[in-house]
């Protein structure tokens, strides 16, 4: 089932990437657990050599992100990290990269703690008005790196007109589409080269593994980020790609509960007299909302939202007595998970930096989960009691 398929979302999610298997016949992909594969004569292999280059089980899988996102390649990594760190390693010392500033804590530190010392500039912008991207693009702006909704102010970036900008200049566009899973959002069809995700949040859906993807129609692109794949070799265990492949089949369904859910908990939110503000992009009077219902299928599960008392410790407060959404790093797992941005996943941003986007003390972050509703508001009811 490739680019071309003509089946729908759902189908694809069970059937993309996974043939029986040509030994047994086996319905689900076997987890290939091998370092390496015999040759019959040197150099004379079935297109297996050794697992850092190529494994059946990551196949499957590859072929399976591809054909979600509408791909030709698909590529994946030991995680979403290991993934954006082969993107960056397209580039040269002397490149610029112009990035969304509201943006993933680990993706900000991997720019700035590590490649800004190999010489690459990263310059960080408000994208919410896709035009005034284009005065920070330069000769040597190579990239444009986009994270939408932003992780975690729940900002909307317009892909397709940050795309005319990007294709009019002859930068690439990478999407980090993590957020919106390819249920909700497809960057490719949309304008962008590149489409990033960590697959440790909704595609993997269940919390129990680590891994990043790469999808593109770019075949130029394509070669060398397997080239990088390979020579740097951060790449996924069989087992893990098992696992994704599994949690792959239920993709759809799931994200039909997180939009369903996270609309009931945005709107509870909003309605609380506690409740300062709740950012998500379904609300009317979002300011992108257009852009989002343009450019998103439905609004996903996540949901942020500030306290009238704009402290820290009354965020704690509330944190602390959630009883169902638990207090954890991540999102996106079938389980409902409450977060503290300022202290957790955005730490590593510079106090400075989260108050020019917003990112307040009170800031609590919720991935709303597939459990039944009424539980999950009669959670929010009591920790905001
Ligand atoms: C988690 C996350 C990443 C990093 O992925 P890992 O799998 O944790 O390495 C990147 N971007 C976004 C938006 C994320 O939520």
């Amino acid at each position: 089932m490739s680019k071309s398929s003509k089946y729908r979302f759902g189908t694809k999610a069970i059937h993309a990437g996974v043939e029986p298997d040509s030994a047994t016949g086996a319905i689900m992909t076997p987890i290939y657990q091998t370092s390496t594969y015999v040759q019959s004569a040197p150099g004379q292999h079935r297109g297996y050599e050794y697992s850092r280059s190529q494994n059946p089980t990551r196949a499957a899988l590859e072929k399976s992100i591809a054909a979600l996102e509408n791909a030709e390649f698909g590529f994946c990594f030991a995680s979403g990290l290991a993934a954006i760190d082969a993107i960056i390693k397209t580039l040269k010392p002397g490149d610029e990269v112009v990035s969304t500033n509201d943006l993933y804590g680990g993706t900000y530190r991997i720019f700035t703690n590590i490649f800004k010392d190999f010489g690459i500039h990263f310059n960080f912008i408000g994208m919410q008005d896709a035009a005034t991207i284009a005065q920070h693009i330069t000769d040597k702006t190579k990239l444009i790196w986009v994270e939408t909704p932003t992780n975690p102010m729940m900002n909307i970036i317009d892909i397709k007109a940050v795309s005319e900008i990007a294709k009019k200049r002859k930068v690439l566009l990478a999407v980090d589409n993590t957020f919106s899973t390819p249920y909700l959002q497809n960057p490719l069809e949309l304008g962008a080269d590149l489409v990033m995700h960590s697959i440790t949040k909704y595609i993997g859906g269940h919390s129990d593994v680590i891994m990043g993807a790469l999808a593109t129609n770019d075949e130029q692109l394509a070669h060398r980020l397997k080239f990088i794949q390979n020579a740097s070799g951060a790449v996924p265990g069989p087992q893990d790609c098992f696992l994704v492949l599994r949690g792959i089949k239920t993709l759809h369904l799931r994200m039909q509960r997180h939009c369903e859910n996270g609309a009931a908990v945005a709107n509870f939110l909003k309605s609380h007299p506690k409740v300062n503000k709740v950012f998500w992009p379904g609300f009317q009077t979002h300011p992108n909302h257009e852009i989002a219902s343009g450019q998103m299928h439905d609004f996903g599960g996540m949901i942020s939202f500030s306290l009238k008392e704009n402290t820290k410790e009354a965020a704690t407060e509330i944190l602390k007595r959630f009883k169902l959404f638990t207090l954890a790093e991540s999102l996106g797992g079938v389980e409902s998970l409450s977060g503290h941005p300022a202290t957790m996943t955005h730490a590593s941003i510079p106090k400075a930096e989260r108050d020019k986007i917003g990112l307040s003390d009170s800031l609590i972050r919720l991935s709303v989960g597939i459990e039944d509703i009424e539980d999950l508001i009669y959670d929010l009811k009591q920790a905001l009691s």
